[in-house]
């Protein structure tokens, strides 16, 4: 069943060393996407010093993966790790890892086919993360549907809990109503405090146009809205 696909139990089951090869002496082009065409398996816990989380940054729903590259050749010593849901989108993501780790770039980005609203905690630990980014989800316009929204209360709460004191989480949309529900839910939350000088922030800046969906906005002339929190 393609909507099915496997996820770990805990984190303890989650083997680094497939998605950041070169760090490990593995094979760099060998790619585990969790794709019907690259499958994972999560079966053992793996070795200790292969399932120690070494991501610095994760970008949640990556759609095309243009931030994970821009973050790649912005911040050559940290790890970037996309999660999408849709395995075709993810696989091309994996095919354009593997082209440029061809050509020796990308050994710090990788991506990984997952439900991020269902399985976080089972891939990362408590206070591991640097950043956290969201750009351009779906709006869910719907009341019905505001559920489903990758920003609501109890996943700030999930977010706060992986980040590290004084992680940031950014999240960018072209819709000024999500936008308001981002800043009220952000906002209330007792583990973030907004960042006001976002002018100072580098990686601010580059999620203005480095994805595929701000690039689309960019060229439609759209408005884009930004906030960005450190976690208390
Ligand atoms: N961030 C990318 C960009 O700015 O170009 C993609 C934006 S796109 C509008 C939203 C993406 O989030 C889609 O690729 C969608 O498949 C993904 N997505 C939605 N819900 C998700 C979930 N629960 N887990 C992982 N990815 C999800």
């Amino acid at each position: 069943n393609e909507t099915l696909f496997p996820y770990p139990l805990n984190y303890n089951q989650v083997d680094w060393s497939s998605h950041y090869p070169k760090k490990f002496g593995k094979d760099p082009l060998k790619l585990y996407l969790n794709t019907l065409e690259y499958p994972i398996t999560y079966d053992d816990q793996v070795k200790p010093e292969y399932s120690e989380s070494i991501v610095d940054f994760l970008d949640i729903g990556c759609g095309f993966g243009g931030l994970c590259f821009a973050l790649s050749e912005n911040y050559p010593d940290k790890y970037t790790f996309g999660m999408e849901i849709r395995g075709k989108v993810v696989n091309f993501v994996g095919e354009k890892i593997r082209a440029l780790r061809d050509e020796g770039q990308a050994h710090d980005v990788s991506v990984i086919r997952t439900n991020t609203m269902r399985h976080l905690p089972q891939y990362f630990r408590k206070n591991s993360l640097e950043k956290i980014f969201i750009c351009f989800p779906d709006p869910h316009f719907k009341k019905k549907n505001f559920r489903r929204r990758i920003v609501n209360p109890g996943l700030l709460s999930e977010y706060a809990y992986l980040l590290k004191p004084s992680g940031r989480i950014y999240c960018i949309t072209d819709v000024e109503e999500l936008h308001n529900w981002h800043v009220q839910h952000l906002e209330k939350h007792k583990m973030f405090k907004r960042v006001q000088d976002v002018e100072q922030d580098s990686a601010a800046k580059l999620i203005w146009n480095s994805t595929e969906e701000g690039q689309k906005v960019e060229r439609n002339k759209g408005s884009k809205f930004i906030i960005v929190c450190e976690k208390v």
